[in-house]
């Protein structure tokens, strides 16, 4: 099944049963304040506070996303990509919790000649919030769900708020158990390697005040219209209908990776860091092409920065796989290729958005040439000195004043027979990191940017005088 086949079975699927299909939003919001979208439920944020009422009962969309917090798992785990596509399914005070696993449910297991994923039911796993008594009678009931198979977490793992007083609740998620070869037994609490998380369902159902941390705050009482949002990962059902290894190799990023493996000359399989490095390539550069397709130049901060940073790292991992020429005419055009057929803007504007990838490579291939005769003279006058170990700060000034990454430094003093001094290295950079996270901290709360859900706190200020009031009262766009 390709990606782009799960992708219409999925709209289909929730389009016949009552669903509006709205086409995905942008990767950048026209909220300054929000670095990308991060989750299919984002466009849908001020219908699902009650501020704005929802123009239809239920909907579906394919949400473009990036995660940039995901980006260190990248090629490592099986499941990460910085770019994916969150499948949703939204209700605005209409179905709740049986609606919600009743359907998921449903497309999971009904077989593929029936419209539905074709996922024998034996291989699914659920968790659900640990009070959550309701979820499970209905995974039991509509699902027929055993339970053993059904996990309970806390709320670190299974419940959902926006990290201030509005609407919160318990969420249930979906695994696949990929089997014994890859992991132990035990469900998704035990191995989240071989039971792969493909599915969450949040059910927005109370009302919660304030907190004092991500999993300590009153609720307040129940919310008098539920909402659902839930998200699946594209990318990853398709990498389990396909039978492949992991998200990297699916239809729709494989054929990126298969180029960096040819302009290398080496095997897919053969090296694991190697893998690791193809596989970085084939994100990164999908993810580059979309956030460019969505109007994102590389610069020095914010969205700019990302995408310079992705587009450097690409040029890194192909140095590291041995090639230190220009990469991206062949990379980015497989990308586009290989994305065309979901987004046929990606083909239409290339021109545009391969002349920015193209420019911010060759001048990262400049900076690599520069900081190499930086480092080569320290080299030189470390060695002159008798000294054996090429000193912390130089390495660390490297990286952060001419962008040279640390990798590429332990590599050329190694080729000259020098150590670095890491312990020096890593503190500068623990204490860079300390200064960055201080900035950082008002804004990010655990592994989502929390001021994603900055428009639900007009809804927490307010909401006493009520939800159906807020509503009856909000302006209808
Ligand atoms: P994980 O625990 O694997 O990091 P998550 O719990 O952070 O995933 P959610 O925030 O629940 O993910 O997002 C909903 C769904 O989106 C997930 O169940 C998964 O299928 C998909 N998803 C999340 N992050 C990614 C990613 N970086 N790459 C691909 N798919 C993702
Ligand atoms: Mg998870
Ligand atoms: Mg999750
Ligand atoms: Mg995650």
């Amino acid at each position: 099944m390709l990606t782009a086949d799960i992708r219409s079975r999925w709209l289909e699927f929730f389009g016949d049963r009552g669903h509006t299909v709205v086409p995905s939003a942008s990767l950048v919001s026209d909220d300054p304040s929000l670095l990308f979208t991060v989750a299919g439920m984002v466009p849908f944020i001020p219908y699902l506070s009650g501020l704005v009422p929802a123009p239809y009962p239920r909907a579906t969309s394919v949400q473009k996303c990036i995660r940039t917090l995901d980006i260190e798992e990248v090629g490592k785990t099986t499941r990460h990509g910085t770019f994916f596509q969150m499948n949703g399914n939204f209700s605005f005070g209409d179905y709740f919790k049986e609606g919600a696993i009743g359907y998921a449910w449903e497309l999971l297991t009904k077989s593929e000649s029936e419209g539905g994923l074709g996922f024998p039911e034996r291989d699914l796993w659920v968790t659900v919030y640990e009070d959550d008594d309701e979820a499970i009678d209905i995974w039991k009931r509509v699902a027929g769900l055993p339970d053993a198979r059904i996990q309970r977490r806390g709320k670190e793992d299974n419940y959902w708020s926006t990290g201030q007083p509005g609407p919160a609740g318990p969420c249930s998620e979906i695994y696949f158990d990929r089997g014994p070869a890859y992991g132990v037994e035990g469900g998704p609490v035990a191995d989240e390697n071989r039971y792969i998380e493909i599915w969450n369902l949040v059910f927005m159902q109370y009302l919660r005040g304030e907190g004092t941390s991500k999993t300590e705050f009153e609720i307040l009482g129940e919310l008098p219209r539920k909402n659902i949002d839930t998200g699946m990962g594209l990318e990853r059902v398709a990498f389990l209908k396909q039978g492949v290894e992991n998200l990297y190799e699916i239809d729709q990023v494989r054929p990126v990776l298969d180029r960096a493996a040819e302009i290398s000359g080496r095997r897919y399989g053969a090296v694991h860091d190697d893998d690791v490095r193809m596989r970085v390539v084939a994100d990164h550069v999908r993810s580059a092409l979309m956030l460019m397709s969505d109007g994102v130049t590389p610069s020095n901060e914010g969205r700019g920065y990302i995408l310079r940073r992705l587009l450097r790292r690409t040029v890194r991992s192909m140095r590291l796989l041995g090639v230190d020429t220009a990469t991206m005419p062949e990379l980015l055009t497989a990308s586009r290729d290989a994305m065309k057929a979901t987004y046929p803007e990606v083909s239409a504007d290339f021109d545009r958005i391969s002349r920015g990838a193209y420019a911010e490579e060759e001048s990262f291939l400049r900076t690599l040439t520069g900081g190499t005769t930086i480092l080569d003279t320290a080299v030189s006058s470390t060695k002159a000195g008798g000294a054996s170990v090429l000193p912390g700060d130089t390495a660390f000034l490297l990286h952060d004043t001419y962008g040279f990454p640390i990798d590429l430094t332990l590599e050329i003093a190694e080729e000259s027979g020098l150590a670095v001094d890491r312990v020096a290295f890593e503190s500068l950079m623990a204490e860079q990191k300390q200064r960055a996270k201080a900035d950082a901290k008002a804004k990010k709360l655990g592994i989502t940017d929390l001021t994603v859900y900055s428009p639900f706190r007009a809804l927490g200020e307010t909401v006493f005088r009520g939800y159906d009031e807020l509503e009856a009262e909000a302006p209808v766009l």
